[in-house]
């Protein structure tokens, strides 16, 4: 087991907080090898990913609407 090979646990409470605050350097090299390492991460990973993604895209096409209900 490498030192830098952080639980499941710590991995997702790492990719969780990137969704708030931008990680660092550190952070993001213990996720990335734990992504690397361990498909289940991955796949909540890639969850959070589309989620965050509809999410934006919901925010944004509303935003637009707003912007042209004004015009
Ligand atoms: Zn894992």
């Amino acid at each position: 087991m490498s030192i830098l090979m952080v639980t499941c646990k710590e991995a997702s409470r790492i990719g969780s907080e990137a969704l708030d605050r931008k990680l660092g350097f550190r952070e993001r090299v213990l996720l990335r090898m734990h992504l690397a390492l361990c498909e289940g991460c991955r796949r909540v990973d890639a969850q959070y990913r589309f989620l965050r993604r509809a999410m934006s895209e919901w925010v944004e096409s509303s935003f637009e609407k707003d912007a042209a209900d004004q015009r």
